[in-house]
């Protein structure tokens, strides 16, 4: 029987698709973006240590209930921006923030039973399915830092300050802007005074704002309508009508803010989308020192950080009420202005080691190796994949090693490795048995 070209022999077909493409206000962060990542989580890392916060990881998917109640159910703005399915006939959502459910894992673990305050932050990815135009990412990751059970405005002022303090680390200057919006009894107030002026500006409010003008005044200052931003600089404020209560927990944030000479701008019109807001919210802007350039990200222009005081949500999650303060910190935000503001980011470390091969047989003995300097805790690199011993040194220079082992083919029936010392240049052979010891001893002069 004839034997049939290779070509010919049948083969499993392979089907092809057009690549999917991305998800609109979805970003892959490439390798050139690590150390952006890796320099802002250590920074994050560093402050919650100090400030002893501890870690709290929970699921990206949650009941729909959890932010319907929390976050849209009294008129707020994101009930469409939810991404949400049903699953087996339950609703549930993406979480477009981490403090309700973070509330939610607190009343769920009766945290309330350890000694308060709780200090707990958070780091990943949250979703909303907003507007794409203003550089706004669907999926986006946030650092939240929340302090659960007190209610003093030292808990305010120590957030602010974190916000503030950790974008200084990051190399970004930093504007506060600052309000307080009261408490249920004088905000009760205030939308009566609020309604009040609405109703005198009838003719000039928009449709939506002259709809809910008496049921619901506050929105109006939320509303981007032109004709309503118009209005807002005659409006009350509501730092006007804040009880002695709020009035002194403001002033007392502001002391400490004053004390760190920290600086801030009070905010009439700050009013943070999210419902479930008492007293101070704040938000802190890039410091804008040049004019937008051009192919400038969009992002880097918005609100890097944001949040206040919320003394009812985890009441009105079922819990008993307690009082907690908290902010988030948009990352993706930070890093666009980062890059803008071309803000020095350190190198990563060099290693030790680099372990370089000649030869397949060499190649074999350099996992061995490789890994038995990783199990000493060297910093160790190596190219397993490449051949010529160039290219590997290159690698190894760019890289900054300070030693490199050559294992080839002599080296691997010998039972020995070139030592190299990449500052002098000099190299010995060293018996392979002795190269740890023989590289602690290098390595601690
Ligand atoms: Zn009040
Ligand atoms: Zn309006």
């Amino acid at each position: 029987m004839p034997r049939r070209k290779k070509e010919e022999q049948p083969q499993e077909e392979i089907k092809v698709i057009k690549t999917p493409p991305l998800l609109r206000g979805m970003k892959d962060v490439l390798p050139p973006e690590e150390k952006y990542w890796d320099f802002v989580e250590g920074q994050i890392k560093k402050v919650v240590r100090d400030y002893s916060f501890r870690l709290m990881r929970t699921p990206l998917l949650e009941k729909y209930e959890l932010f319907n109640h929390t976050l849209f159910k009294q008129g707020g703005i994101v009930e469409k921006e939810i991404f949400h399915f049903i699953d087996k006939g339950e609703k549930v959502a993406l979480r477009p923030e981490g403090t309700a459910s973070t509330c939610r894992a607190y009343i769920d673990h009766n945290m309330d039973n350890q000694p308060q305050p709780i200090k707990l932050y958070y780091c990943g990815p949250m979703f909303r399915r907003g507007k794409v135009d203003a550089g706004k990412l669907r999926q986006f990751t946030q650092v939240g830092f929340e302090i659960i059970g007190d209610k003093s405005p030292a808990v305010d002022a120590e957030l602010i300050i974190i916000g503030h303090y950790l974008l200084k680390n990051f190399g970004l200057d930093s504007e506060i802007r600052l309000n307080s919006i009261g408490c249920a009894s004088c905000r009760v107030e205030y939308a009566k005074a609020l309604g009040g002026y609405l109703k005198s500006k009838r003719g000039a409010v928009c449709l939506d704002c002259r709809k809910r003008m008496t049921r619901d005044p506050m929105k109006f200052l939320i509303c981007k309508s032109v004709k309503c931003v118009k209005l807002k600089e005659d409006a009350p404020q509501t730092m006007d009508w804040l009880c002695d209560d709020c009035r002194n927990h403001l002033f007392k944030v502001l002391e400490y803010l004053d004390e760190l000479k920290i600086p801030y701008k009070l905010d009439p019109t700050l009013l943070r989308t999210f419902d479930y807001y008492t007293k101070t919210v704040f938000e802190i802007h890039p410091l804008e020192k040049q004019e937008k350039k051009e192919g400038e990200d969009e992002s880097a222009r918005l609100s890097l950080a944001g949040g206040g005081r919320y003394d009812y949500l985890i009441q009105m999650l079922g819990g008993i009420a307690t009082p907690a303060a908290g902010f988030t910190m948009g990352i993706e935000r930070v890093i666009s202005r980062m890059k803008v503001n071309k803000c020095e980011i350190p190198n990563l470390p060099a290693p030790d080691v680099f372990v370089a091969q000649i030869s397949e047989q060499a190649r074999q003995k350099t996992f061995s190796f490789f890994e038995a300097l990783r199990k000493e805790n060297f910093s160790v690199r190596a190219n397993l994949t490449k051949g010529a011993l160039k290219a590997q040194l290159d690698t190894a220079i760019k890289l900054g090693a300070k030693f490199v082992l050559i294992l080839g083919q002599k080296e691997v029936i010998e039972g020995t490795v070139i030592l190299r010392d990449m500052e002098s240049g000099i190299q010995e052979v060293v018996n392979a048995k002795r190269v740890v010891a023989e590289l602690k001893k290098k390595l601690k002069k």
